[in-house]
C-alpha cells in the first residue's frame, strides 16, 4: 500500500529508506529503523490507520468553512484559465497551478516551490525537487502522471529557514500535513496546492506508452502526457516521449493502450484505497474542467476550490488585473467535472472493502464503509476487473520488459480489455438490451457467413 510519496523518509530523518522496485514502484525499508521511528512513520504514512484522516485534518485547518461529502471544505469555487496563449499552451489544462505558484514567488509569499519536475535518466524520469526561480517553475509545467518520492530531500527542507509552496496530489499533501504537525520544523510550507487526482500511475506507465509509440524502455529519456492539439477537446490529448539519439515521437494518447483512465492499468494498490479526489487538506485544489461546456477548448480549463482567503485573493486580484479568467462554478459542477473519481472513490472503494473483508485481506481504515449496498451486479464486476487490470498491467510490463517485445504487455492486456468494455456496455445497456444487441450482432454475422459460403 505504498505510495511511495518518501514522507516517512523525512519523518523518521532517514531511520526508514525507501527501495525502488522492477517498474519504479517503492517500498518502504523497515528493517534499521527502531520502535520509535517505526511510529513516528506509521504517523505520517497516507496509508497507515494512525495517521489523521483528511476529515479530521481539514477540521483543524479549515474548521469554519462548509464541508461537501466529496470535494471536502470550500471556500471558493472556480472555472478559469490563464490569458497568455504560450504560457496556456504548455501547461496541462488552464495553466493556474503554475501562475499561482509563480504569484507566491513574485509577491515573496515563499521562497521556492517543492513540485515535481521532470529528470534525467539513469535515475528516474519524475522527481519532487525544490525550484526557486520563474524559469524551474516553467520547466515543470504539465502532469506528470508518475509516482514521485521526496525522499531526496530530506536535508534540504528545514535547514535555511525558506518558506514554501507544495504541490501535491491529495495522499501526498495529507502526507505532508502529518509531518508538519509532527515536527514543525521540517519544513515551513506556507500554501499547499493540491492537484486533483484520479489514481497516481507508476514510473512504467510513461514507458509503456513510449514503447508503444516506438520508443523502447532502454531508450526513452523523456516523456510527455499531455500535448494539446488544436481543434481537438481538451481531453483529447497527445502523448510524447524522447529517445537516447534524439528521435522523438508524438501520438494520439487514446490510441495507446493504458491511456483510458478507467481501466486504471499502472495504478499502484494504494490508489484502490483513496477517498480524497479534491485534495481535502490543500489551501487550494486545482484540476481539469471535464464538463461540456469547457470540454470543447482544446486549449483546457481548471476547475479550482479555495479554502484559504489569501489564496483566494491572489486569484481575484490576477483577475482584476486581467491576467486569468476565472467564472464562478457552483458545487455541483465541481462534483460533476470529476464523475468517474467519484464512482471510483466512493461505490468502488466500497465494494472493495467490502471484497477484502470478505476474503479476510487487511486494508486501511477509511471515510467509506465496506458495503455492496445500492451497487449493481455489473458494477460490482466492473469494481473487481479494472482492480485486476491495474495488478495484471504491472506484471505483464516486466514480462515484456523481460521478453524486449512490447507486444507480450499488449496481447496479454487486450483479453481483460474486452471483458471490461462488454461489462461496459451491459452497464450502460441493462441486461435484456445488451443481450437483444449481442444476439443481432450474432445473427448479422451468421448472415454474413451463409452468404459468403453461398
Ligand atoms: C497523477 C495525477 C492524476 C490526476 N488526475 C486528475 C483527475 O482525475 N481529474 C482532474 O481534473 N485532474 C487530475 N489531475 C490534475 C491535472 O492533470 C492537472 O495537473 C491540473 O489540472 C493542473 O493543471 P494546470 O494547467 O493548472 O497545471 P500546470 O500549469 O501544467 O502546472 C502543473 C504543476 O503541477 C506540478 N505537478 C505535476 N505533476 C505533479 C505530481 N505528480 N506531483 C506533484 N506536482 C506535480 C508541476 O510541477 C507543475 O508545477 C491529475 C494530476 C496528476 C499528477
Amino acid at each position: 500500500m505504498c505510495i511511495g510519496c518518501g514522507v516517512c523518509v523525512l519523518a523518521t530523518r532517514g531511520s526508514v529508506t525507501l527501495a525502488s522496485l522492477p517498474g519504479g514502484a517503492f517500498l518502504p525499508v523497515l528493517d534499521d529503523a527502531d520502535d520509535a521511528a517505526l511510529e513516528r512513520a506509521s504517523r505520517v504514512c497516507p496509508f497507515s490507520d494512525d495517521s489523521l484522516d483528511e476529515s479530521v485534518l481539514a477540521e483543524t485547518l479549515f474548521g469554519g468553512l462548509p464541508e461537501d461529502d466529496f470535494v471536502g471544505r470550500h471556500l471558493t469555487t472556480y472555472a478559469g484559465r490563464v490569458r497568455d496563449h504560450a504560457s496556456r499552451l504548455r501547461s496541462s489544462s488552464g495553466g493556474l497551478t503554475t501562475w499561482l505558484v509563480r504569484e507566491l514567488l513574485r509577491e515573496e509569499q515563499v521562497d521556492a516551490v517543492i513540485h515535481v519536475r521532470p529528470a534525467s535518466p539513469p535515475g528516474a524520469m519524475f522527481e519532487y525537487r525544490i525550484s526557486t526561480t520563474e524559469m524551474e517553475i516553467d520547466s515543470a509545467k504539465r502532469s506528470h502522471y508518475s509516482a514521485a518520492s521526496l525522499r531526496d530531500l530530506v536535508n534540504d527542507l528545514g535547514a535555511d529557514g525558506r518558506r514554501f509552496a507544495f504541490i501535491g496530489v491529495p495522499c501526498i499533501v495529507r502526507a505532508m500535513r502529518s509531518v508538519e504537525r509532527l515536527e514543525p520544523g521540517i519544513a515551513d510550507v506556507r500554501f499547499h496546492v493540491g492537484l486533483v487526482c484520479g489514481h497516481m500511475k507508476s514510473p512504467a506507465y510513461g514507458l509503456a506508452l513510449a514503447w508503444q509509440a516506438g520508443i523502447s524502455p532502454e531508450k526513452c529519456v523523456s516523456v510527455d502526457f499531455r500535448v494539446k492539439v488544436p481543434g481537438r477537446e481538451s481531453s483529447d490529448y497527445d502523448f510524447a516521449a524522447r529517445g537516447d539519439r534524439g528521435t522523438s515521437v508524438s501520438v494520439r494518447s487514446a490510441d495507446l493502450l493504458g491511456t483510458n483512465w478507467g481501466h486504471a492499468m499502472f495504478q499502484p494498490n494504494a490508489c484502490n484505497y483513496c477517498d480524497d479526489v479534491f485534495a481535502e487538506t490543500a489551501d487550494v485544489v486545482l484540476g481539469d474542467a471535464w464538463l461540456p461546456e469547457y470540454r470543447g477548448d482544446w486549449m483546457g480549463t481548471n476547475v479550482i476550490v479555495t479554502r484559504n482567503a489569501e489564496i483566494d485573493a491572489i486569484l481575484r486580484d490576477g483577475r482584476d488585473r486581467g491576467e486569468i479568467e476565472l467564472e464562478s462554478l457552483d458545487l455541483v459542477s465541481v462534483r460533476e467535472s470529476q464523475a468517474g473519481n467519484y464512482r471510483h472513490r466512493r461505490t468502488g472503494l466500497a465494494v472493495r472493502l467490502k471484497d477484502d473483508e470478505r476474503a479476510g485481506r487487511p486494508a486501511p481504515r477509511k471515510r467509506v464503509e465496506a458495503s455492496y449496498s445500492g451497487v449493481t451486479f455489473v458494477r460490482r464486476q466492473m469494481v473487481r476487473l479494472r482492480r485486476e487490470i491495474s495488478e495484471y498491467s504491472h506484471v505483464s510490463f516486466q514480462r515484456a520488459v523481460h521478453a524486449r517485445d512490447v507486444a507480450v504487455f499488449v496481447s496479454a492486456m487486450k483479453p481483460l480489455l474486452r471483458r471490461y468494455s462488454r461489462l461496459e456496455s451491459i452497464d450502460r445497456k441493462g441486461i435484456a438490451r445488451w443481450l437483444a444487441s449481442e444476439l443481432r450482432r450474432l445473427a448479422h454475422r451468421a448472415v454474413g457467413a451463409v452468404h459468403v459460403r453461398g
